[in-house]
């Protein structure tokens, strides 16, 4: 890693690199190689302290400015990154292992789109005024307080700043903490959000693992919790954040259906599921990993599938011509082993990959399953790797009730040629976050979260101001005061 590109301490408190070295270390994997490429230390109580206080006492501040001014500071943030994209795209590369060619389209741009939508909001942030006769109501919109943000290693610029733009839009302060696995990249963002005029304290980064995470949930001068993260972890956060009645927004896993019906165009639905399913090679929340594929088209989209995903440049995630890259850890590679095991034994047909790359680093090669069913582990668990499973379907209410026989709610899509039939389907798909012919789009204009298992609260677009800002309605009497005695 070059020196421009690196960050120079473990965590970014108070409007700077702090280090505290009696933290437990942390190593950071390149997953292409396995090496070692940088060490971070885990927060100590005092890293901690240091953080939530300089939330706290910015946030009054930050507050006290007008949005305008708020939003200048996140617009211009976005600018920064956009002209240091190639330096932060190679960096999120270096922490998740994604090749070049995707995170120099999805990752700092996409923290960018979300440092701009909310800086261009924060002036419109408004209450509203009620007449009641002589007497009125006003509403003011508030921020919460201090925010913690805790993140996935799948998107580690983007998952700060999809936290971090309307936090700090609406007037909180935050505290990020990273995933253990992915720790560089949101360091970048506090540096930037700094250099682009956010007083100290207003964004901090603390490193660590689930116990650093429980002591922010579990402060009493935290206000809200936002995770991205498993349903497991989730559970156990937002328990935690209700204990103190806490705000939370919760992004969790899935297992997301997406139907192909016989009349679809074949070259679109094919793509669908290979962006749903391999893109960041499959380590991505809202993938569409049950993909059902209706019995007319089924073998014709099968030969297809297998065609192009032999066609997938697998290697070094660093030359621009590499679109598959190694899985983020040896652990979640060993994950995933086990999952494509689970679907030979269970009967599952492999159509396409199913095997470890003979060369260092954690790369698996995309996997297809076809003659899957409702039942097997492959279709009930999320697997976060690059696994798909093909299922058999006959007719529309049929699989509608069974795309929605899981305890997850992330996504959804459909690919039909029908769009009455397209609308009236995704209608009934019980999901947050929903495509009609194509799969995966998250523009930060459009809310973004799960229902049942996969979450609470929306990410981007307006509806994430409503989950960083309470109203305070305040009553006014023109008159006189009416006692009974
Ligand atoms: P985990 O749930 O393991 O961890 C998420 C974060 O929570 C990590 O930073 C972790 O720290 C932290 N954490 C763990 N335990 C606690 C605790 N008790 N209190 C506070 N924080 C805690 O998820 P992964 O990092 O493995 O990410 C993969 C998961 O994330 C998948 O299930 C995926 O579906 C989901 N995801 C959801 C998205 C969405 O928007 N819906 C987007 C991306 C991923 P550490 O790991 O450092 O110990």
């Amino acid at each position: 890693m070059s020196y421009e590109t690196q960050p120079t301490a473990s965590h970014y408190v108070n409007g700077a690199y702090l280090e505290d070295s009696a933290g437990a270390a942390i190593p950071v994997i390149y997953p292409a190689t396995g090496a070692e490429i940088a060490r971070v230390h885990a927060a100590t109580p005092a890293v901690v302290e240091a953080a939530l206080s300089a939330a706290v006492e910015a946030q009054t501040l930050w507050a006290e400015m007008t949005g305008r001014a708020r939003g200048r500071v996140l617009t211009d943030a976005a600018r920064i990154m956009r002209e240091r994209n190639r330096a932060l795209s190679e960096l999120e590369t270096w922490d998740t292992g994604k090749p070049l060619q995707e995170t120099l389209v999805a990752d700092a741009t996409s923290a960018a789109d979300a440092l701009e939508y909310f800086g261009g909001l924060a002036a419109s942030l408004t209450g509203e005024h009620i007449q009641l006769g002589e007497d009125w109501v006003y509403t003011r919109r508030e921020p919460l307080g201090v925010c913690v943000g805790i993140g996935a290693w799948n998107y580690p610029t983007q998952i700060s700043c999809w936290k971090g733009a309307p936090a700090l839009a609406c007037g909180n302060a935050m505290v990020f903490k990273p995933s253990e696995t992915t720790p560089l990249c949101a360091l970048k963002v506090a540096e930037i959000l700094t250099e682009a005029g956010a007083p100290a304290g207003v964004f901090n980064v603390v490193q660590g693992m689930g116990e650093v995470g429980s002591l922010l949930v579990t402060d009493p001068r935290v206000a809200k919790v936002s995770l991205t993260g498993s349903v497991p972890t989730g559970r156990k956060v937002y328990a935690a954040a209700a204990a103190e009645m806490k705000h939370v927004t919760m992004e969790l896993g899935g297992k997301s259906p997406l139907v192909v019906f016989d009349d679809a165009d074949l070259e679109n639905a094919v793509s669908g599921a290979i962006n749903g399913n391999f893109y960041s090679s499959g380590q991505v929340c809202s993938n569409g990993t049950r993909v059902f594929v209706q019995r007319g088209i089924k073998e014709a989209f099968l030969a297809r599938l297998a065609e192009r995903v032999k066609s997938a440049v697998i290697g070094d995630p660093m030359d621009e011509a590499t679109n598959f890259g190694p899985m983020v850890s040896q652990r979640q590679m060993e994950i995933v082993q086990r999952y494509i095991e689970k679907g030979i034994a269970e009967g599952a047909r492999l159509v396409a990959g199913g095997k470890r790359l003979e060369r260092e680093g954690f790369y698996l090669e995309p996997t297809v399953f076809a003659d899957v069913t409702d039942g097997m582990t492959i279709a009930m668990e999320e697997i976060f790797g690059p696994v798909m499973a093909v299922l058999d379907f006959e007719t529309e209410d049929e699989v509608i009730a069974r795309a929605n026989d899981t305890a997850f709610g992330l996504s959804a899509g459909v690919f039909t040629r029908d769009l009455s039939r397209g609308h009236r389907v995704i209608g009934k798909l019980r999901a947050g976050s929903c495509f009609i012919n194509s799969y995966n789009d998250a523009p930060v204009e459009a809310p973004f979260g799960g229902v049942k298992a996969s979450g609470v609260g929306r990410e981007n677009s307006k509806a994430a101001i409503e989950h960083y800002s309470q109203l305070k309605s305040v009553y006014v009497r023109m008159g006189d005061v009416e006692a009974p005695y």
